[in-house]
C-alpha cells in the first residue's frame, strides 16, 4: 500500500514537471516568434516607407553623397553645416578604412550614415551571396569603429550605379532578396546633377539639378562627394538656396529610422 501510495505520488509530481517543462518551451516558442515577427514587421515597414519615399507628396529633398568619404567631403559638411542641412552619406567600407575622422564628423553633425559596399566592384560584390553580404558587414563594421558603434547597422544600401541601372540586373533582383533576409532596404534615386557624367561646371550642375528635380514633390538627389568628375561641393550652396526657394524642406534617412521606432 505504501509502494503503491509512493508510485501515486510519483506520478502526479512527474506528471507536473512534465506539465511545467511544457508551459516553459511553449510560451519560449511563442516569444521567440512573436520577437521573429516583429523583426519582420519592422524590416517590411522600413522597406516599405523607403520605397515610398520618392512617391511622397511633401517638398521635402534628401541629398545623398556616395562614393566618399574623400578629401571633398569636409567641404561638403561645412556647407551643410552653414545651411543648416542634414544629408546621408553612401559611404565606402575601404574609404571609411582611410578617412574614419571624416566618417565620425559626418555622423557627429547629424548626417546618416549609409552602406555603399566594400569594394565598390562589382566583379566582387556579385562573386557570390556571400560575396555580397561580406561587402555589407565589412563596411558596417569598418562605419562603426570609425564612430565608435557597436554592431552598427546602416540599415540602408545602395547599389553601385543604382538598383535601376541594367548592368548585372539579373545579380541585383538576386542581391535584393538577400538584402531584405539581412534587414537591409535599398535606395536608389529620383533627381540627380549628374556630377559623375562628366566634368560640368558648378553653374551647369545646378541647371541639371533644377531639370531634374522639376515638378517633383519628394526627392532623393544623388550626389558624388568626390571629385573624380564633377565636384558637387562647388555648386552645393546654389543647389540647397534654390531648392528652399522652390519650398523643399531638407531631411535625411533618420526620419524614416526613427518613425518605425
Ligand atoms: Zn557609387
Amino acid at each position: 500500500m505504501r509502494i503503491f501510495i509512493f508510485s501515486k505520488k510519483n506520478l502526479f509530481f512527474s506528471f507536473l514537471i512534465i506539465c511545467i517543462i511544457t508551459l516553459i518551451l511553449l510560451s519560449s516558442l511563442s516569444l521567440a516568434g512573436e520577437f521573429r515577427s516583429s523583426s519582420n514587421t519592422f524590416s517590411n515597414n522600413f522597406i516599405a516607407n523607403i520605397n515610398n519615399l520618392v512617391k511622397g507628396k511633401e517638398k521635402v529633398a534628401y541629398l545623398t553623397f556616395d562614393d566618399g568619404p574623400s578629401l571633398v567631403t569636409p567641404k561638403i559638411l561645412d556647407i551643410l553645416n552653414k545651411e543648416n542641412v542634414k544629408a546621408s552619406f553612401f559611404v565606402i567600407g575601404k574609404s571609411v578604412e582611410a578617412h574614419p575622422e571624416i566618417v565620425k564628423r559626418a555622423y557627429d553633425e547629424g548626417h546618416y550614415i549609409a552602406n555603399h559596399t566594400y569594394s565598390h566592384n562589382n566583379s566582387i560584390l556579385y562573386r557570390s551571396s556571400e560575396s555580397f553580404s561580406n561587402e555589407i558587414k565589412k563596411t558596417d563594421i569598418a562605419i562603426g569603429k570609425a564612430i565608435g558603434v557597436d554592431a552598427y547597422s546602416s540599415l540602408i544600401f545602395r547599389f553601385p550605379n543604382g538598383f535601376m541601372s541594367p548592368q548585372y540586373k539579373a545579380k541585383k533582383k538576386e542581391m535584393a532578396k538577400l538584402l531584405s533576409q539581412m534587414n537591409y532596404a535599398y535606395i536608389d534615386w529620383n533627381c540627380l546633377n549628374n556630377d559623375s557624367i562628366k566634368k560640368y561646371n558648378s553653374s551647369q550642375l545646378l541647371n541639371n539639378l533644377k531639370k531634374s528635380s522639376k515638378n517633383k514633390n519628394t526627392l532623393v538627389i544623388l550626389m558624388h562627394d568626390t571629385k573624380d568628375v564633377s565636384n558637387s561641393s562647388l555648386a552645393l550652396e546654389d543647389s540647397i538656396e534654390y531648392l528652399k526657394s522652390e519650398g523643399y524642406s531638407f531631411s535625411n534617412f533618420y526620419s524614416v529610422v526613427n518613425d518605425l521606432k
